[in-house]
């Protein structure tokens, strides 16, 4: 087709523009943190004053903590706008500390967090929480119970290790068995899933979306946005030795590239 004058190309393009689905523009940073404590005996502990000034510094730089199914809806063009210094905090594995340290300091600044559960450690292994110290947070609002799996496997070792057959079995195990535990135990419909040990493949992909998850998140460092598959938006991992001058590095966008 020629173009007769600079007015048919306007004509155009503006034609174009308004048969094209509207995407999210904006990415969001989703932080992944797991424990914390008055000691830092590992690199996925930060210390408890480190995740107070974290969040302080966030607050007072203007960011506004939203919820992860906010941010999944908008990513996924169902609500069109969100605060432009948006950002997400998950924690995972259910690590009793969420409920000793973390919880004071979220309820303080009353923010939004995701918490990541393996069921089968839940009122059973001596680091976790119990079942009823979820649903306390849970009834505060301001913490929200996904899936991260059954029992936290090594997707990748498994698929090295088991049978085909097996391995298959496995996978089925985790992403069904976990999401019908949460369901029944927390009483809400389970959406979103955490990959253990952030360890995804094409195939995991699919059976998640199978298994009835909208979305499924991985820790590959960058903000979540549209135009990544949903069933492995990326969060950033939060260990121990990130200063402050690092979360405004993550946080701003700086490392998404
Ligand atoms: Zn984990």
């Amino acid at each position: 087709m020629a173009l007769k004058s600079p007015f048919t190309f306007l004509v155009l393009l503006a034609t174009l523009w308004l048969s094209v689905p509207v995407f999210a523009a904006q990415g969001i940073p989703v932080l992944c943190y797991h424990r914390c404590g008055a000691e830092v005996k590992d690199s996925m502990t930060i210390h408890t004053k480190d995740f107070a000034a974290q969040l302080d510094w966030l607050i007072k730089n203007g960011y506004t903590v939203i919820g992860l199914d906010t941010a999944a809806r908008y990513i996924k063009g169902e609500i069109k706008s969100i605060p432009s210094k948006s950002i997400v905090i998950t924690a995972d594995d259910g690590h009793k500390s969420v409920y000793s340290d973390m919880a004071p300091i979220i309820k303080k600044y009353k923010v939004p967090v995701t918490l990541f559960i393996y069921p089968s450690a839940i009122s059973n292994a001596k680091y976790a929480m119990t079942w009823d110290q979820l649903r306390e947070l849970e009834a505060t609002k301001l913490f929200h119970v996904e899936s991260h799996t059954y029992w936290h496997p090594n997707f990748k070792r498994e698929k090295k290790t088991l049978s085909k057959e097996e391995y298959e079995k496995s996978v089925h195990a985790q992403l069904y068995k976990s999401k019908a535990t949460l369901e029944k135990k927390m009483g809400h419909g389970i959406k979103y899933l955490a990959w253990p040990f952030g360890i995804y493949d094409k195939d995991l992909l699919v059976k998640a979306k199978e298994a009835g998850y909208d979305m499924a998140f991985s820790i590959d460092n960058h903000h979540m946005k549209a135009g990544i598959d949903n069933m492995a938006q990326p969060r950033y991992m939060i260990i121990d030795g990130y200063n402050l001058k690092r979360l405004e590095s993550i946080s701003s966008g700086k490392e998404d590239k």
